[in-house]
């Protein structure tokens, strides 16, 4: 199993993380938290700009996504996470908080909806944007990854320029 904390494989049962201590048995207990942790690892991946955790996270074969930066706001497909981790790599302190989780689980899918606050600089252009996620997530060979994101601006966010350009291409 993975450790929430920290992310690194420990073995199953465990009562604590042998790489960074955390105690495990009450943190995993409800599978809605496991799936929240899951997407918390996603945005934490962003902010430490580590593309492989990105790829153990989501489904790289069928991952599809709704983009908040944009224009475009069409719907990509795998490539999207190319282009991310293209983006990742021009930026620059990346923070975030998140609220107004939901999570339901049904059976081996569960669907995610919540609320994001992230900001930092990209190519020394400030951005500061708010955003609603909704991410869906299926459950492989005993593994949940993220299949699907819609990320969404509220129309008060500040993006890194006024022309809007697609910042990821
Ligand atoms: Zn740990």
């Amino acid at each position: 199993m993975i450790c929430p904390t920290c992310g690194k494989e420990v073995p199953e049962s465990s009562i604590f993380c042998a790489y960074c201590g955390n105690r495990l048995i009450s943190m995993i207990s409800k599978p809605e938290d496991f799936v929240k942790n899951i997407l918390i690892r996603r945005i934490e991946a962003i902010k430490n700009r580590d593309t492989k955790a990105i790829k153990e996270i989501v489904c790289n074969e069928k991952y599809s996504r709704f983009d908040d930066w944009g224009p475009p706001f069409d719907l990509w497909g795998p490539e999207y996470l190319k282009n991310e981790a293209n983006a990742l790599k021009t930026i620059q302190g990346f923070n975030y908080e998140t609220e107004a989780w939901k999570i339901d689980i049904f059976g081996d899918s569960a669907i995610a909806a919540f609320v994001i606050m992230y900001r930092g600089q990209i190519r020394d252009l400030s951005f500061n944007v708010k955003s609603r996620i909704t991410a869906i997530l299926i459950k492989q060979n005993g593994e949940w990854k993220v299949v699907h994101e819609h990320w969404s601006r509220f129309p008060e966010s500040q993006m890194p320029n006024s022309k809007q350009q697609p910042i990821l291409l």
